[in-house]
């Protein structure tokens, strides 16, 4: 893109002709040889006069020059191709670090929020979406994971008339609330993860041999089991899963690293964790199904309380060692102390 001008050079009222060349982008800029010197002019730098009838058209340079010309468009059409409103922002953004900066924060910034609240959210939809034999299927899937492929658990010891005296004793306290959900109650010994209960996608409750020998009451265990059912009403094992599917998904999309996720996975579920809020959701159901079903809630607080100085007694040394896996009622709550105060001092409710 080239068009004939008149140079002056800003000192002399003497024009030179010269033909100007238009660099469009990237080059942005025009250039021009006068008395044996190059001029270059980037387009931020040069003004172009508005037309005024048919006057000549009068480019303003920086240095005080000046370009009078009969046909610009050349250099207009130039000059477009870099006005699009796109471009300038990308040409802004280039030429000032401290927007880029903010745009990077800006980036990352809502990328984190959306993991942090909009995942949680569409993970509700999606769970509410997902018919509850799928959920189930998943939970099976986890739980024959920790059977086998892992080794996390294997068959429990304890006699199986005591598991159907605890099978019956929450199935009782069921029946007084009318208030479970859905549950399918699994007996498994864990040298791993030692004295606990967990609730798998899908209503899946699994409890610990060494949970059972710990406790002093039936009343005690279906305690930790009415928390439990809490989880698998609100689906949180579900929800958490979902949550880790997806963040793994966006994460893959965004990085385009599809094995890390696929590996990543498994991962994900055993360090499962519920937030504050979720414990104290199923505390909260724990809390109205024992008073419902007339048993004492201190029940709840005798055995946290027991489990909390069994890990304390055993040392940090066995506790550290072990992984932990999903392991629920314990390792979520530091504070067990003010957790378990609502239940000394609260009252069965019901008339029986
Ligand atoms: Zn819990």
């Amino acid at each position: 893109m080239t068009f004939q001008a008149d140079f002056f050079d800003g000192y002399s009222a003497r024009a030179s002709s010269v033909l100007v060349k238009a660099l469009p982008a990237p080059d942005s800029m025009i250039e021009f040889d006068s008395d044996g010197r190059r001029y270059r002019y980037a387009f931020s730098e040069i003004h172009v006069q508005a037309r005024l009838g048919n006057a000549r058209r009068l480019i303003d340079l920086p240095d005080g020059g000046r370009l009078e010309a009969n046909q610009i468009e050349e250099l207009e059409m130039a000059m477009q191709s870099r006005r699009n409103a796109f471009w300038r922002m990308v040409h802004y953004l280039e030429n000032h670090l401290g927007w880029v900066i903010v745009a990077l924060i800006g980036t990352v910034l809502a990328g984190w929020m959306f993991l942090q609240f909009g995942v949680p959210r569409l993970a509700e939809y999606v769970a509410e979406a997902t018919p509850p034999s799928i959920e189930l299927k998943l939970g099976e899937q986890v739980l024959a994971g920790f059977d086998h492929k892992m080794g996390y658990l294997s068959p429990s010891k304890i006699a199986v008339s005591k598991q159907d005296e605890i099978r019956q004793a929450l199935a009782d306290m069921c029946k007084k609330t009318g208030d479970c959900p859905r549950y399918r109650l699994e007996f498994r010994e864990s040298e791993m993860i030692g004295p606990n209960a967990f609730a798998l996608p899908g209503g899946i409750t699994v409890m610990t041999d060494d949970l059972i020998k710990l406790s002093k009451t039936d009343t005690e265990l279906v305690a930790v089991l009415a928390h439990e059912l809490g989880h698998v009403k609100k689906r949180h094992a579900f929800r958490q899963s979902i949550q880790g599917a997806l963040a793994g998904l966006i994460l893959a999309a965004v990085t385009g690293d599809v094995n890390s996720m696929a590996s990543g996975l498994p991962a994900a579920v055993l360090q499962m964790r519920y937030s504050r809020a979720l414990e104290t959701e199923a505390d909260g159901f724990a809390m109205q199904s024992l008073q419902k079903a007339c048993l004492p809630p201190k029940a709840f607080a005798d055995i946290l309380l027991r489990l909390s100085q069994v890990s304390v007694s055993k040392g940090d040394k066995k506790q550290a060692q072990r992984q932990e896996p999903l392991s629920d009622i314990l390792s979520t709550h530091p504070d067990s102390l003010d957790r378990v105060k609502p239940f000394m001092l609260a009252k069965p409710t019901c008339s029986g």
